[in-house]
C-alpha cells in the first residue's frame, strides 16, 4: 500500500473533540494541497464548537464569531462530524487506531480543581465550571440548582473564568435579553438577590490572571459599581519591582492601572457591588448543611527560589458571610482507557503533541494531542492556532518519516489487513446509532437561531439531548 496521503490511501484522522483546537487542527490537516486528507471530528455532544458553545460567556457574542472559521472547515472536502459519540464508552481508542492512522485528542479539560480546604464540598459551593455550563445550557447541567437567593456571593480566582461569572451575576434583565444565555438561567439570574459578588485572589492586583479587556468590562457595569479599596491596590515590595522592572508582563502593568483607576472611584449606588480582594485564600468553608460563610486567610507574597512569586499565608484572618461558593481556580484534564495520562499535570504526556508513555518518553504511535488535553487550561481560543500547527507539524513529520502505522493491521491479530476492517459508520450504527453529522447539527443550527429571532436573540438553546436529536432529524435523507 502508498504511504498515506496519497488520493489511492488518503490520510485518515480521527480528531476526539470538536473545540477549537479541534477545528483549527482540522483546518491545518484539510488545507493542505500536496496530500490527500480525509478528517473525522467525534464530539460527545450533538453540537459542536466546545467551550466556545458551552465556555465563552452569553454578552461576548463577538467571540463566538470564530465559529464562521469552523463552519468553513466543516464544508472542506473531506470533513465529517460525528456527534453524539461518547469515545471512551460507545467508541474506544483502540476502535479509532483500528480505523484510523492518526487520533489526535483535542478534547480539552472537563473537571474542575479542587482548593482542598474543609467545607469545599457544602451545598451552595460549586465549581464556577458547573455554573457557567449551566448558564450556557450544556446539557449535563440543565437541571443544576444555585441558590440566587442570597445576598452574598465569593467567586474565588483572579482569572477570566472568574470574571465571566461574577460578570454574569451582575447583569441587568435588559442585558441578558439579548443573549443566548440558557432560557433558565435568565430569570434567575436577573431577578436574583445577589447583591455583592466578592472576587478573591490569593495574590496581588500585579498578579492578577485576568485580561485588560476583562478587568476593563468589570468597571463598565450598567447596574453594578466596582468596588476596591486603596488599601488593596498598594503594592508590596516584590510587586513594586516586579511592575517596574523589564520582565513585567505588559497585561499584568496595565491591570495594575486599571485597579488602581477603579480603587479610586466613588460607588455610584448601583443595584449590585463587584468587590475586588487581593492577597487573600480561602482557608474554610463554614456552613450547618449548606454555605453560611468563607474563612479568609490575608497572604503577603514571596519570591520563590524558581523565579515565581508565591502567597504565603499570614496567619490573619477574616470571615465572609455568603450563600454562594463559585470556587473559579482553573480545569483540570481527566484520562481516557487506552492512553497514557498524567494525573498530576491533567494532561496526556506528550512531545510537541506526539503521546509519549510516562516513564519511558516513548512515542505512542499514531496517537496525538492538541489544546487543552495537551498543554493545560490556559491561553485563549486563538492560542490554538499555533497548537495545532504545531501538533499536525509532528503528525506530518511522521507520515514523511513512515512512523505512522496502516489502521486495521493489528500486530497481534497476525493475517488481518486493512481491508478486512469494515468502516467507522458501520461500528457507530451498532454503538452509537444516534449519531449527528454535520448536516444534522445544521438543523440543530437553524432550530435554535429560529426560536432566538422572535426575541431578537442570537438564539434559544436546547437544554436536552431528546430536543437536539429531534431538531436534528429534520435533516433531509441523503
Ligand atoms: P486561570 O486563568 O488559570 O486562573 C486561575 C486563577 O485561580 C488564578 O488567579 C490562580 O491564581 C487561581 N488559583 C489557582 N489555585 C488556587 C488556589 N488553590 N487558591 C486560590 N486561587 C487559586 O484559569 P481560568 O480563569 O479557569 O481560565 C482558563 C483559561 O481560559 C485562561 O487562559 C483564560 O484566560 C481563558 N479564558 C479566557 C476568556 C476570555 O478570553 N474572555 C474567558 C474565560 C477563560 P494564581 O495565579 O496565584 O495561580
Amino acid at each position: 500500500m502508498s504511504a498515506p496521503g496519497t488520493p489511492e490511501n488518503p490520510l485518515r484522522v480521527a480528531i476526539v473533540g470538536s473545540g477549537p483546537a479541534g477545528f483549527y487542527t482540522a483546518e491545518h490537516l484539510l488545507k493542505r494541497e500536496d496530500m490527500a486528507v480525509e478528517v473525522d471530528m467525534f464530539d460527545r455532544l450533538p453540537t459542536p464548537y466546545g467551550l466556545v458553545r458551552a465556555g465563552v460567556a452569553p454578552d461576548h457574542p463577538k467571540i463566538k464569531s470564530v465559529i464562521r472559521m469552523y463552519e468553513k472547515t466543516a464544508t472542506r472536502e473531506g470533513f465529517r462530524f460525528f456527534g453524539n459519540v461518547d469515545v471512551g464508552a460507545e467508541v474506544t481508542v483502540a476502535d479509532l487506531s483500528e480505523h484510523y492512522h492518526a487520533v489526535i485528542y483535542a478534547y480539552g479539560t472537563a473537571t474542575d480543581r479542587h482548593l482542598g480546604i474543609p467545607g469545599e464540598d457544602l451545598r451552595g459551593s460549586h465549581a464556577a465550571t458547573e455554573f457557567v455550563n449551566w448558564y450556557n445550557a450544556h446539557p449535563d447541567f440543565a437541571d443544576r440548582e444555585f441558590d440566587l437567593s442570597c445576598n452574598r456571593v465569593v467567586v474565588i480566582g483572579n482569572g477570566n473564568v472568574a470574571a465571566d461569572v461574577a460578570r454574569m451575576l451582575a447583569l441587568t434583565r435588559a442585558e441578558l435579553d439579548e443573549t443566548d444565555t440558557a432560557d433558565h438561567a435568565i430569570p434567575l439570574l436577573a431577578d436574583s438577590g445577589v447583591e455583592e459578588i466578592v472576587v478573591l485572589g490569593r495574590r496581588g492586583p500585579a498578579q492578577a490572571a485576568f485580561t485588560n479587556p476583562e478587568v476593563r468590562e468589570l468597571g463598565e457595569m450598567l447596574d453594578a459599581d466596582i468596588i476596591i479599596e486603596r488599601g488593596e491596590v498598594e503594592l508590596d515590595e516584590v510587586s513594586r519591582a516586579y511592575v517596574d522592572s523589564e520582565d513585567c508582563e505588559p497585561t499584568n502593568r496595565r491591570n495594575v492601572e486599571i485597579f488602581t483607576g477603579f480603587a479610586e472611584r466613588e460607588p455610584e449606588g448601583k443595584r449590585r457591588r463587584i468587590v475586588l480582594r487581593f492577597l487573600r485564600s480561602p482557608v474554610e468553608i463554614r456552613g450547618d448543611g449548606r454555605v453560611e460563610s468563607v474563612v479568609v486567610g490575608r497572604n503577603r507574597l514571596e519570591r520563590g527560589a524558581d523565579g515565581r512569586v508565591r502567597a504565603v499565608d499570614t496567619g490573619e484572618r477574616e470571615e465572609i458571610e455568603c450563600g454562594l461558593v463559585l470556587r473559579s481556580i482553573g480545569y483540570k484534564g481527566t484520562g481516557l482507557d487506552g492512553l497514557p495520562f498524567d494525573e498530576a499535570g491533567g494532561v496526556i504526556p506528550n512531545d510537541h503533541g506526539r503521546v509519549v508513555e510516562p516513564d519511558s518518553g516513548q512515542q505512542v504511535p499514531g496517537q496525538y494531542v492538541v489544546g487543552w488535553i495537551k498543554r493545560g487550561p490556559s491561553g485563549v481560543i486563538g492560542t490554538n492556532k499555533k497548537d495545532a500547527q504545531d501538533t499536525v507539524d509532528a503528525l506530518l513529520a511522521d507520515v514523511a518519516e513512515g512512523r505512522i502505522p496502516e489502521p486495521g493491521i493489528d500486530p497481534d491479530t497476525p493475517g488481518r489487513e486493512a481491508d478486512e476492517v469494515s468502516g467507522i459508520e458501520a461500528l457507530l450504527e451498532e454503538r452509537a446509532p444516534d449519531f449527528v453529522s454535520f448536516d444534522a447539527w445544521r438543523e440543530i443550527d437553524r432550530a435554535e437561531v429560529a426560536r432566538g429571532e422572535p426575541q431578537g436573540r442570537p438564539r434559544v438553546k436546547f437544554t436536552t439531548l431528546e430536543e437536539m436529536l429531534e431538531a436534528a432529524k429534520a435533516v433531509p435523507a441523503e
